[in-house]
């Protein structure tokens, strides 16, 4: 019994057969047609014709095309904003519209964040300049461009401040509570983090918060060095000479342009006085390759640091004791409102025209973009031209698929969330899910998204080759176990789809170090010659990630109903809530604060039991090939069931992350974090913030239980 119904709890099962009659012939139906080749969303003729298309597109891919992409789009520095962005922007539509798409370039005006002069000097008997860009390496020719800058945190605060340096570990709030707890004081100090753990943001802000006058940031070898493995040229990890740009924006109050939170960055909008931008830092911020901050790190006196302190440099690492290691840190940014360009190109859906799958990338990049974003970019690329060959060739899609190239996503997911904000109508109505990729390096796949597309990129990844298995095999053989998407949190363009509008969204890419970081990450040396000799040689991992993603893409596009499994999701909601019932607050020992996950529990259920029963309806009249009484409006109730898990109760500038299940834990790097709400309050120990957030996903999690029914209805038979 248990074996021929997995989705149910076996016991139940045999109750239900028991116990009600047209359960029983409904338990054999299902036995039945599990023996027909069935996938999600297609009748077993459509599934035929449908593999057969998907097997033709994935003939299409080329790997010497997407190198071709990736070389011009690699060729020049091309930060947001710039002149060599703007080339990018140009580059891309050009291609698109070769390929035959119809393509859109929309602009927007946020406010960008740049460089006019930094320096950090040792401040003693002498002063000593150190060095704040990356210095030309004759391995790599591009390291020497006209057009490179020096490192810096976008949206820092200028600042002139000359003071003793105390080394605060990753600058998070437990490394400040050691601080503190060995009597060590930061007000009016510089501090100097290390990278890791946590957005850059993160330590800007908690130096602000703890009264220090500027921070200085560097890579340890622990976290991303010689520690970890093979350096720069030759594998993933940085040098001594190589350092991390990044924003620093506090983006955990909105994403985007720092002036126009929830609205569009459109050249004549009314904007915030950037004294009043909750997401602008108020200190400034230079950052250090290893090689440069070991020299600040070496003149620090007093305690030794606790072993968490302790990085990969073989030298004694001391906290400072208030008076050594005075550094002077000059900081001049400009900030400024400058043009950026996203690209969107469509083949647009035969029948349906106004419902569309969404692939996006970025286009501008800190310095070349080798990995970030030209492997992403170059991959949607050759998506889109393979797709696009496979139109002029007399097909055309049953929905649009369309492709998005963000721009300054660096600054902050700047291109995506404008767009997001503009359109935020139109998306929400029309968008069935938005697919993300911003870079790969040839290692596992990584994949990320909302529970209810699970089983769908499971089944896909079953149905696409790799080697002589297929990416299924190898995915599982990775991880060791089933499958699963892991959350999506920050530091990507899906953000604003997922968390601000609630679109059903995916995340998909291939990962060879287990995080976001790679030694050139964000460096001078993040070249094409780096993807050439470490990350992806010959392009292969590119071109299976876009036979991957296009597969998926046209599975959706194509699908008669759309192949949503909410069951899934309630089987994650369940998890999560038996995670939250254990959150405690930050440095507690002690029991977290009680909350009553008792409604919620049952909220839960509700939506198991609405899904199943959605479920098998929709695949019983798929096995037999027929139609919903009106697959339009059963399909648009599918693709917008996330919405409902957004709370819409307050204005974009105080809550635009209006996701109630997903969001970001800045604490944890680019990390997702389930129920970000009441795992942020649970944190401050806020009680009364836990029951508030509580209560909204409870009634979040009804709703989408309320919209699965509603959803079953529609999936009758037509008469
Ligand atoms: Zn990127």
């Amino acid at each position: 019994m248990h074996r021929l119904t997995p989705r149910r709890s076996g016991t139940l099962a045999l109750l239900i057969a028991v116990l009600a009659p047209p359960a029983r012939a409904q338990i054999t139906r299902v036995i039945v047609e599990k023996n027909v080749d069935t996938a999600l969303g297609y009748s077993p003729d459509a599934l035929r014709r449908q593999r057969a298309r998907e097997a033709d597109f994935r003939a299409l891919v080329s790997a010497e095309r997407l190198s071709a992409y990736h070389a011009g789009l690699t060729r020049r520095p091309h930060m947001a904003g710039t002149e060599g962005a703007h080339v990018v922007a140009d580059s891309i539509a050009r291609w698109l519209r070769a390929a035959g798409l119809a393509v859109e370039v929309l602009e927007y005006r946020p406010l960008l964040s740049y460089p006019e002069d930094i320096a950090v000097s040792l401040i003693g008997s002498d002063t000593t300049a150190l060095r704040v860009d990356e210095p030309a390496s004759p391995l790599d020719p591009d390291s020497r461009h006209s057009e490179l800058g020096p490192g810096f945190v976008a949206y820092a605060a200028s600042g002139d401040v000359t003071a003793p340096v105390v080394y605060v570990n990753y600058g998070l709030p437990n490394d400040y509570a050691q601080l503190a707890a060995r009597k060590r004081d930061v007000r009016g100090k510089i501090v100097l983090a290390r990278y890791g753990r946590s957005h850059r943001a993160v330590k800007l802000f908690n130096a602000e918060q703890q009264g220090a006058a500027g921070i200085i940031l560097y890579t340890d070898p622990a976290d991303d060095g010689y520690a970890r493995g093979d350096t720069w040229p030759d594998g993933y990890w940085r040098t001594s000479q190589q350092l991390q740009r990044g924003n620093g924006k506090y983006s955990w109050h909105w994403h985007g342009d720092p002036l126009t939170p929830g609205t569009p960055a459109l050249a004549a909008g009314t904007r915030l006085d950037t004294a009043r931008a909750a997401t602008l830092p108020r200190i400034p911020a230079a950052v250090l390759s290893w090689g440069q901050a070991r020299r600040i790190l070496e003149r620090l006196a007093g305690d030794t640091v606790p072993t968490s302190f302790r990085g990969a440099l073989p030298i004694p690492y001391h906290l400072g004791d208030g008076t050594s290691g005075r550094v002077r840190l000059r900081v001049r940014m400009r900030h400024e409102l400058r043009t950026i360009r996203n690209v969107v190109a469509r083949i647009p859906g035969a029948r349906q025209p106004d419902r569309a799958v969404l692939l996006g990338t970025h286009h501008d990049a800190w310095t070349f973009g080798g990995v970030d974003p030209g492997t992403g970019a170059a991959t949607v690329l050759e998506v889109a031209r393979s797709l696009g060959e496979l139109r002029r060739r007399g097909w055309q899609p049953e929905r649009t698929i369309a492709f998005a190239f963000w721009d300054a996503e660096e600054f902050g997911l700047v291109g995506s969330t404008e767009y997001a904000e503009d359109r935020a109508r139109q998306l929400r109505d029309g968008t069935i899910c938005y697919i993300n990729t911003d870079l790969y390096t040839n290692g596992r796949l990584d994949a990320g998204g909302v529970p209810s597309l699970r089983d769908l990129v499971v089944g896909v990844a079953r149905d696409v080759p790799e080697g002589d298995g297929t990416v299924y095999d190898a995915w599982r053989a990775s991880r060791g176990a089933e499958p699963e998407l892991k959350a999506l949190g920050s530091g990507a363009d899906f953000v604003p789809f997922q968390d601000f509008l609630g679109l059903p969204t995916l995340s998909l890419e291939y990962n060879a170090t287990g995080g976001y970081s790679y030694g050139p990450y964000h460096s001078n040396y993040d070249t094409r010659r780096f993807v050439e000799r470490v990350a992806d040689p010959g392009f292969q991992r590119g071109a299976q990630l876009a036979r991957l993603l296009g597969t998926v893409a046209l599975r959706l596009g194509e699908s008669r109903i759309l192949p949503f499994r909410f069951s899934h999701y309630a089987r994650r909601l369940d998890e999560f809530v038996a995670d939250a019932e254990r959150w405690l607050p930050d440095g507690a020992r002690a029991s977290p604060p009680s909350l009553d996950f008792a409604r919620l529990r049952s909220a839960v259920r509700r939506t198991a039991e609405e899904s199943r029963v959605l479920e098998r309806r929709i695949d019983s009249l798929l096995a037999r090939d027929q139609s919903p009484r009106s697959v339009r409006r059963l399909n648009d109730a599918l693709a917008r069931m996330e919405q409902r898990l957004l709370d819409e109760s307050q204005r974009p500038d105080q809550r635009w992350y209006r996701h109630l299940v997903y969001g970001w834990n800045i604490y944890s790097l680019y990390d997702g974090q389930p129920f970000p709400g009441l795992a942020e309050a649970i944190r401050r120990n806020d009680r009364s913030a836990a029951e508030r957030e509580l209560a909204k996903i409870t009634a979040a999690v009804t709703r989408l239980a309320g919209g699965l029914a509603e959803a079953a209805s529609l999936a009758d038979a037509r008469p």
